[in-house]
Protein backbone atom coordinates (compact mmCIF):
# COMPACT_ATOMS: atom_id res chain seq x y z
CA UNK A 1 0.00 0.00 0.00
CA UNK A 2 2.71 2.57 0.92
CA UNK A 3 4.41 1.87 -2.53
CA UNK A 4 1.51 2.12 -4.08
CA UNK A 5 0.86 5.60 -2.40
CA UNK A 6 4.71 6.89 -3.08
CA UNK A 7 4.50 6.02 -6.44
CA UNK A 8 0.98 7.91 -7.24
CA UNK A 9 2.61 10.62 -5.53
CA UNK A 10 5.33 10.11 -7.66
CA UNK A 11 3.62 10.28 -11.22
CA UNK A 12 2.18 13.55 -9.76
CA UNK A 13 5.21 15.12 -9.14
CA UNK A 14 6.46 13.83 -12.40
CA UNK A 15 2.67 15.39 -14.16
CA UNK A 16 3.39 18.46 -12.37
CA UNK A 17 7.22 18.70 -13.98
CA UNK A 18 5.19 18.24 -17.44
CA UNK A 19 2.76 21.03 -16.83
CA UNK A 20 5.88 23.56 -15.77
CA UNK A 21 7.93 22.00 -18.49
CA UNK A 22 4.92 23.46 -21.36
CA UNK A 23 4.78 26.92 -19.73
CA UNK A 24 8.49 27.43 -20.66
CA UNK A 25 11.61 28.54 -18.38
CA UNK A 26 10.97 30.61 -15.25
CA UNK A 27 7.41 30.74 -15.80
CA UNK A 28 7.34 32.50 -18.99
CA UNK A 29 3.46 33.12 -19.56
CA UNK A 30 2.58 32.20 -23.36
CA UNK A 31 1.29 35.22 -24.80
CA UNK A 32 2.08 34.66 -28.21
CA UNK A 33 -1.79 33.98 -29.70
CA UNK A 34 -3.07 36.32 -26.89
CA UNK A 35 -1.30 39.43 -26.41
CA UNK A 36 -2.40 43.00 -26.40
CA UNK A 37 0.53 45.16 -26.29
CA UNK A 38 3.53 44.84 -28.28
CA UNK A 39 6.63 46.17 -26.39
CA UNK A 40 9.04 47.58 -29.53
CA UNK A 41 12.53 47.97 -28.12
CA UNK A 42 14.91 50.25 -30.72
CA UNK A 43 18.11 48.49 -29.33
CA UNK A 44 21.21 50.86 -27.40
CA UNK A 45 20.46 54.78 -27.69
CA UNK A 46 22.32 57.94 -26.29
CA UNK A 47 26.37 57.25 -25.41
CA UNK A 48 25.57 53.70 -26.88
CA UNK A 49 25.83 53.93 -30.47
CA UNK A 50 25.54 49.99 -31.14
CA UNK A 51 27.73 48.51 -33.72
CA UNK A 52 31.15 49.35 -34.12
CA UNK A 53 31.99 48.87 -37.55
CA UNK A 54 29.55 50.14 -40.30
CA UNK A 55 29.25 51.54 -43.61
CA UNK A 56 25.28 52.44 -42.51
CA UNK A 57 24.36 55.25 -40.19
CA UNK A 58 24.96 54.69 -36.23
CA UNK A 59 23.01 51.20 -34.68
CA UNK A 60 21.02 53.46 -32.15
CA UNK A 61 19.78 55.57 -35.27
CA UNK A 62 18.82 53.02 -37.47
CA UNK A 63 17.10 50.87 -34.37
CA UNK A 64 14.98 53.93 -33.44
CA UNK A 65 13.94 54.63 -36.92
CA UNK A 66 12.67 50.75 -37.70
CA UNK A 67 11.23 50.79 -34.25
CA UNK A 68 9.53 53.81 -34.49
CA UNK A 69 7.83 52.66 -38.09
CA UNK A 70 6.89 49.60 -36.89
CA UNK A 71 5.14 50.87 -33.66
CA UNK A 72 2.84 52.86 -36.09
CA UNK A 73 2.50 49.90 -38.14
CA UNK A 74 1.02 47.85 -35.25
CA UNK A 75 -0.99 50.89 -33.97
CA UNK A 76 -2.71 50.41 -37.50
CA UNK A 77 -3.38 47.15 -37.26
CA UNK A 78 -4.88 48.15 -33.84
CA UNK A 79 -2.61 46.60 -31.36
CA UNK A 80 -1.91 48.57 -28.43
CA UNK A 81 2.05 49.16 -28.21
CA UNK A 82 4.68 50.38 -25.94
CA UNK A 83 8.36 52.16 -26.74
CA UNK A 84 11.20 51.41 -24.27
CA UNK A 85 12.76 54.73 -25.59
CA UNK A 86 11.01 57.17 -28.80
CA UNK A 87 14.80 59.21 -28.73
CA UNK A 88 18.56 59.57 -28.63
CA UNK A 89 19.01 58.50 -24.79
CA UNK A 90 20.28 56.03 -23.04
CA UNK A 91 18.21 52.95 -21.30
CA UNK A 92 20.07 50.34 -19.06
CA UNK A 93 18.70 47.07 -20.15
CA UNK A 94 17.28 45.97 -16.52
CA UNK A 95 14.75 49.06 -17.15
CA UNK A 96 14.27 47.96 -20.70
CA UNK A 97 13.63 44.15 -18.71
CA UNK A 98 11.10 45.54 -16.14
CA UNK A 99 9.27 47.79 -18.96
CA UNK A 100 8.62 44.43 -20.58
CA UNK A 101 7.61 42.66 -17.38
CA UNK A 102 5.07 45.73 -16.39
CA UNK A 103 2.86 44.61 -19.26
CA UNK A 104 0.14 42.13 -18.22
CA UNK A 105 -0.50 40.45 -22.21
CA UNK A 106 2.36 41.70 -24.22
CA UNK A 107 5.14 40.53 -26.59
CA UNK A 108 8.39 42.07 -26.67
CA UNK A 109 10.14 42.87 -29.72
CA UNK A 110 13.93 44.42 -29.76
CA UNK A 111 15.07 45.90 -33.36
CA UNK A 112 18.98 45.80 -33.18
CA UNK A 113 21.28 45.45 -36.23
CA UNK A 114 24.47 43.50 -36.25
CA UNK A 115 28.30 44.12 -37.11
CA UNK A 116 31.23 41.42 -37.55
CA UNK A 117 34.72 41.76 -37.78
CA UNK A 118 34.57 39.64 -41.43
CA UNK A 119 33.06 42.25 -43.57
CA UNK A 120 31.22 39.59 -46.02
CA UNK A 121 29.33 38.38 -43.00
CA UNK A 122 25.79 39.31 -43.75
CA UNK A 123 22.14 38.47 -43.49
CA UNK A 124 19.05 38.18 -41.23
CA UNK A 125 19.27 36.68 -37.34
CA UNK A 126 16.23 36.11 -35.18
CA UNK A 127 17.24 35.42 -31.50
CA UNK A 128 14.82 33.97 -28.58
CA UNK A 129 15.45 32.54 -25.14
CA UNK A 130 12.06 30.57 -23.74
CA UNK A 131 10.51 27.93 -26.06
CA UNK A 132 7.12 29.85 -25.86
CA UNK A 133 9.11 33.01 -28.02
CA UNK A 134 10.09 30.79 -31.00
CA UNK A 135 6.99 30.88 -33.26
CA UNK A 136 7.08 34.48 -32.90
CA UNK A 137 10.88 34.69 -33.57
CA UNK A 138 10.38 32.08 -36.54
CA UNK A 139 7.47 34.32 -38.03
CA UNK A 140 9.06 37.15 -38.11
CA UNK A 141 12.69 35.45 -39.56
CA UNK A 142 10.15 34.13 -42.58
CA UNK A 143 9.02 37.25 -43.65
CA UNK A 144 11.93 39.02 -43.48
CA UNK A 145 13.14 36.53 -46.01
CA UNK A 146 10.49 37.49 -48.38
CA UNK A 147 12.42 40.98 -48.90
CA UNK A 148 14.29 40.62 -52.19
CA UNK A 149 18.03 39.17 -52.21
CA UNK A 150 17.71 38.92 -48.76
CA UNK A 151 20.25 36.18 -46.73
CA UNK A 152 19.06 33.97 -43.70
CA UNK A 153 21.17 34.04 -40.62
CA UNK A 154 18.76 31.72 -39.12
CA UNK A 155 16.77 31.46 -35.68
CA UNK A 156 18.97 31.38 -32.68
CA UNK A 157 18.60 30.89 -29.01
CA UNK A 158 20.41 33.81 -27.29
CA UNK A 159 20.95 34.44 -23.25
CA UNK A 160 20.40 38.26 -24.22
CA UNK A 161 18.94 39.75 -20.70
CA UNK A 162 16.20 41.33 -22.58
CA UNK A 163 15.52 38.20 -23.87
CA UNK A 164 16.38 35.83 -20.49
CA UNK A 165 14.77 37.65 -17.76
CA UNK A 166 11.11 38.61 -20.13
CA UNK A 167 8.03 36.77 -18.73
CA UNK A 168 6.63 36.82 -21.70
CA UNK A 169 7.46 35.90 -25.25
CA UNK A 170 10.59 37.95 -26.46
CA UNK A 171 13.06 38.01 -29.50
CA UNK A 172 15.34 40.25 -30.69
CA UNK A 173 15.74 41.12 -34.33
CA UNK A 174 19.04 41.42 -36.25
CA UNK A 175 18.11 43.41 -39.53
CA UNK A 176 21.45 42.73 -41.08
CA UNK A 177 25.13 43.69 -41.26
CA UNK A 178 26.00 47.54 -40.89
CA UNK A 179 29.68 45.97 -41.31
CA UNK A 180 28.79 44.84 -44.43
CA UNK A 181 28.88 47.40 -47.60
CA UNK A 182 25.44 46.14 -49.16
CA UNK A 183 23.56 45.65 -46.16
CA UNK A 184 25.16 48.56 -44.41
CA UNK A 185 24.13 51.21 -47.57
CA UNK A 186 20.46 49.73 -47.78
CA UNK A 187 20.29 50.55 -43.76
CA UNK A 188 20.43 54.39 -44.81
CA UNK A 189 17.44 54.27 -47.09
CA UNK A 190 14.40 55.07 -45.25
CA UNK A 191 12.23 53.48 -47.37
CA UNK A 192 14.12 49.77 -47.47
CA UNK A 193 13.96 50.42 -43.04
CA UNK A 194 9.82 51.14 -44.32
CA UNK A 195 10.20 47.49 -45.67
CA UNK A 196 12.31 46.01 -42.47
CA UNK A 197 9.72 47.45 -40.11
CA UNK A 198 6.58 46.64 -42.84
CA UNK A 199 8.00 42.36 -42.90
CA UNK A 200 7.91 42.49 -38.82
CA UNK A 201 5.01 43.84 -38.39
CA UNK A 202 3.05 41.59 -40.59
CA UNK A 203 4.92 38.68 -38.48
CA UNK A 204 3.61 40.49 -35.36
CA UNK A 205 0.20 40.70 -36.82
CA UNK A 206 -0.26 37.73 -38.11
CA UNK A 207 0.96 35.41 -34.84
CA UNK A 208 -1.66 37.06 -33.34
CA UNK A 209 -4.79 37.50 -35.72
CA UNK A 210 -3.95 34.82 -38.36
CA UNK A 211 -2.65 34.99 -41.94
CA UNK A 212 -3.99 37.73 -44.27
CA UNK A 213 -4.95 39.89 -41.55
CA UNK A 214 -2.11 42.36 -42.36
CA UNK A 215 -2.74 45.37 -44.72
CA UNK A 216 0.96 47.41 -45.48
CA UNK A 217 0.70 50.42 -46.12
CA UNK A 218 -0.16 52.12 -49.57
CA UNK A 219 3.32 53.46 -49.94
CA UNK A 220 4.79 49.49 -49.51
CA UNK A 221 2.82 47.81 -52.31
CA UNK A 222 3.60 51.37 -54.71
CA UNK A 223 6.58 52.20 -54.36
CA UNK A 224 9.18 49.72 -52.03
CA UNK A 225 8.33 46.25 -54.59
CA UNK A 226 9.44 48.22 -57.98
CA UNK A 227 12.28 50.22 -55.94
CA UNK A 228 13.12 46.76 -54.65
CA UNK A 229 12.92 44.99 -58.29
CA UNK A 230 15.57 47.65 -59.72
CA UNK A 231 19.20 45.95 -59.68
CA UNK A 232 21.07 49.11 -59.07
CA UNK A 233 18.36 52.06 -57.90
CA UNK A 234 21.11 54.84 -56.09
CA UNK A 235 19.12 56.75 -53.71
CA UNK A 236 15.58 58.30 -55.34
CA UNK A 237 14.79 61.47 -53.29
CA UNK A 238 11.64 61.13 -50.72
CA UNK A 239 8.01 61.90 -52.02
CA UNK A 240 6.54 64.91 -50.64
CA UNK A 241 4.39 63.94 -47.56
CA UNK A 242 5.72 60.85 -47.13
CA UNK A 243 7.52 61.05 -44.07
ZN1 LIG B 1 22.66 46.11 -31.36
Amino acid sequence: MLRLVTRILGLAFVASLAACGTVGTHGVKNTSKTFTTVVVDAGHGGKDSGAYRRYGPPEKMVTLDVAQRLERKLRESQVKTVMTRDSDVFIPLNDRVAMENKQKSAVFVSIHFNDSRKRRTHGFETYYHSGASFDLANGIQQKLMTIPNSANGGVHTANFRVLRLANCPAVLVECGYLSNRSEGNQARDWEYRELLADRIAEAIVEQRYGTGVYRPSPQITAQIRPQAEATSGGTSPAPAGSR
